[in-house]
């Protein structure tokens, strides 16, 4: 499906845009829940950010902590561009084989094709609310990672 095709068919009021109610209303879209948490991604996993499909109806986005509003919100939307995209993704199942392993080397960024549309969703989403910026409507909550995944992320070092 083309990423404008997405768009309309998340069907969002982007006059009432906050990062939040976005999220969300994606998460609606595709009947699963997203769950964003943020850590020391850059110092862990040489990364921004971060998208685990964990299972069916639950999807985990990570974002470095210590990013500047704006670059936190588009690393956010990049990363829920491939969820929305249908972007091929570690799953968690995967992701459990490779324990041990260098896991930086999986996340590294490339310049695929995917990278770029990611990027182009991002850039997107932002024009429609660059009339509407406050920093208010960017804040996003992040959850703690629940005890059952949080273990094993640190183990990934992730965490
Ligand atoms: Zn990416």
């Amino acid at each position: 499906m083309s990423m404008q095709k997405v768009i309309d068919q998340i069907d969002y009021d982007f006059d009432q845009f906050s990062l939040d109610s976005f999220i969300s209303k994606v998460g609606e879209w595709g009947h699963t829940e997203i769950k964003l948490c943020a850590c020391d991604l850059y110092s862990n996993l040489n990364a921004f950010g971060a998208y685990i499909p964990i299972r069916d109806g639950l999807q985990m986005i990570f974002v470095d902590e210590n990013l500047p509003h704006l670059h936190r919100l588009s690393t956010i939307l990049h990363e829920i561009g491939h969820y929305v995209l249908g972007h091929e993704a570690m799953t968690y199942e995967e992701l459990c084989l490779l324990r041990g392993r260098n896991i930086k080397a999986i996340f590294r960024r490339d310049n695929s094709a995917d990278e770029r549309e990611a990027e182009l969703f991002a850039h997107t989403i932002i024009s429609k609310v660059q009339d509407n910026m406050s920093y208010s409507r960017f804040r996003a909550s992040c959850v703690p990672v629940g005890d059952t995944y949080k273990r094993y992320f640190e183990g990934l070092g992730i965490l």
